[in-house]
């Protein structure tokens, strides 16, 4: 039989540096990430075998089984799931494809502590957290529906091997050769201990295998088919860790029965933490569908809109049919009416945060906000309730207001709803076109998402107010009664109307001194102590809209 002998990559060599050598005290945890795959792999071949039963080879009875032997400090983790073949082994367990435990290097790698011991207890670091407790660690796997088993072998010191080798059935075998530091782990009872804490939520057995008789050590049964009074706040979180690959905790945690004409569960999480990769195009959401507590998928794209795609957890349905393809999934009328239904939820939930935890709601906007906002142009249906809850930063004070705020602090005369925005809020507040609004006393709202280039044209007004950009023409104050402070001012453009003559010379020697660079030369009462300000025409580009398209070479 041979043996290839292969090189991790070397990011792979780097994180198992950092796991070995880290001191991390809670070692239990690479039993709750291997546990985790195994469900997984269960669930996928559970998904598999629907248009495929002879995948099963007659052993539907999903099982994660434990066994020790305390002589030869062996601990052996078993699944009867998907397994993996040759080219599985290498792919998964030489490399890494997990965003997490990138995610989980960089962390590492900006930290100033360099072996920083809090961080791999938040970051799993899945498979490779077998290396904290084992000196060798052995997977000997099948993959259901092929003839040859694989063993990939390691010490976790760079290389790897992989052989053929010998199994009954499909699955996983996971061995650890555990270092005598931590022979405890073959102990009966700190397994039964670890498994409560961290695997009580898993939808199929852990069965601890005894000579006297095996013995279950989870629920084993899925967490959201459970009431929500027999569910520990521990155990939510432990779930939304396990099903979502999170690292923070739960901000929201929403379990929920919808019965009527479409009846569903949801386990629905809001995170605290903002995902690293939130923007990228091609980043699939955490929320998975399950019909009747069988796996279908993971983030479609018609199970949630894209404005929610922070939202994990799990939606499990008695309306869809089991058969059900992901193909089919497309444009299905029963996942339609299941994603308003959990949009509408999702909603009042934050309606709710809004209206009384206006600090941790805030929090949330900083991180989510702006990916909120692509509902107010995307769905329309929703529009006016995400514009309620809607927080943005003004020219008032540092904090936040909600548009009703604004509205309700405009002046006597103020028909707009004004808004100036850029990058970056220092320079917004300094900017030159902001002096006319501040000396009437006018709020202007600081916008510095892009996305607010998006919405802004197709909201267009709120509460019967158009909003209005500070950079554009048409943003006269004449109809604004001025605040009594400001009188002064008022005074000085008296004088101003003396020299009205060789004002007009003025603008007339701009206009022919810049000629077609520029539409308009006009006199102005938006400034007060700047002595000009570019703003944009009426009908065209917001400055900053111009500034984006520039950039993207329009
Ligand atoms: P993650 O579970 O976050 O993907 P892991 O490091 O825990 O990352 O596992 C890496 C990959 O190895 C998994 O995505 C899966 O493809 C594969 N894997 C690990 N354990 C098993 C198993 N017991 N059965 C089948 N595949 C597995
Ligand atoms: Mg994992």
């Amino acid at each position: 039989m041979t043996e290839e002998k292969m090189r991790f990559e070397a990011e792979v060599s780097r994180l198992l540096d950092i796991v070995v050598h880290s001191l991390y005290s809670n070692k239990d945890i690479f039993l709750r990430e291997l546990i985790s795959n195994a469900s997984d792999a269960c669930d996928k071949l559970r998904y598999e075998a629907i248009a495929n039963p002879d995948l099963l080879a007659g052993d539907a009875d999903f099982k994660v089984r434990l066994l020790t032997d305390d002589v030869r400090n062996v601990l052996t983790i078993a699944d009867n799931g998907i397994g993996m073949n040759k080219e599985d082994l290498i792919d998964n367990l030489g490399t890494i494809a997990n965003s997490g435990t990138a995610k989980f290097l960089d962390a590492v790698a900006k930290s100033d502590a360099p072996k920083d011991v809090d961080l791999i207890g938040q970051f799993g670091v899945g498979f490779y957290s077998a290396f904290m407790v084992a000196g060798k660690v052995d997977v000997v796997s099948k993959k259901a529906g092929e003839d040859q088993a694989w063993k990939w072998s390691s010490d976790g010191k760079g290389e790897y091997t992989i052989a053929e080798a010998e199994m009954e059935g499909h699955g996983t075998q996971i061995t650890l050769h555990l270092t005598d530091e931590y022979k405890e782990f073959t102990d009966e009872h700190r397994l039964k201990h670890i498994v409560k804490t961290y695997s009580d939520h898993i939808g199929i057995p852990v069965v601890l295998m005894k000579g006297d008789g095996d013995e279950t050590l989870n629920e084993a049964s899925a967490l959201w088919t459970r009431p929500k009074s027999e569910i520990t706040e521990e155990q939510y979180k432990e779930f939304y860790k396990h099903n979502s690959h999170a690292f923070d905790d739960p901000w929201k945690t929403i379990h929920y029965r919808a019965e009527g004409a479409i009846e569903y569960t949801g386990l629905l999480y809001l995170p605290t933490m903002r995902p690293f990769d939130l923007y990228e195009p091609q980043r699939k959401g955490h929320l998975k569908l399950y019909v009747r507590k069988v796996f279908i998928t993971e983030g479609a794209d018609d199970l949630l809109p894209p404005w929610l795609r922070f939202v994990s957890g799990v939606v499990d349905s008695q309306d869809l049919p089991l058969n059900v393809s992901r193909e089919m999934l497309q444009h299905n009328p029963v996942l339609t009416k299941i994603k308003n239904g959990l949009t509408k939820k999702i909603l009042s939930e934050l309606e709710t945060a809004a209206k009384k935890d206006a600090e941790g709601f805030e929090t949330f906007w900083e991180n989510f906000g702006a990916v909120v906002k692509e509902g107010l142009y995307e769905d329309a249906s929703n529009r006016d309730r995400i514009l309620k809850i809607a927080k943005f930063r003004s020219t008032k004070d540092d904090g936040w207001t909600t548009l009703a705020d604004y509205v309700a602090r405009m002046k006597d005369g103020q028909k707009a709803i004004y808004y100036i925005s850029g990058e970056d809020i220092e320079a917004l507040k300094r900017s030159p076109q902001l002096e006319g609004f501040a000396a009437k006393g006018i709020e202007v709202l600081l916008l510095t998402d892009p996305v607010d280039e998006f919405w802004l044209p197709s909201v267009g007004q709120f509460d019967e107010k158009d909003f209005k950009s500070v950079t554009r023409g048409g943003a006269d104050l004449n109809d604004v009664k001025a605040d009594d402070k400001d009188d002064a001012n008022k005074d000085d453009k008296k004088d101003d109307a003396a020299s009205d003559a060789s004002l007009d010379a003025l603008i007339a020697s701009i206009k022919i001194a810049l000629g077609d660079g520029i539409k308009d030369v006009r006199e102005s009462d938006r400034l007060t102590s700047s002595a000009c300000c570019l703003i944009a025409d009426e009908t065209g580009m917001d400055l900053r809209m111009e500034r984006l398209m520039k950039q993207h070479n329009r």
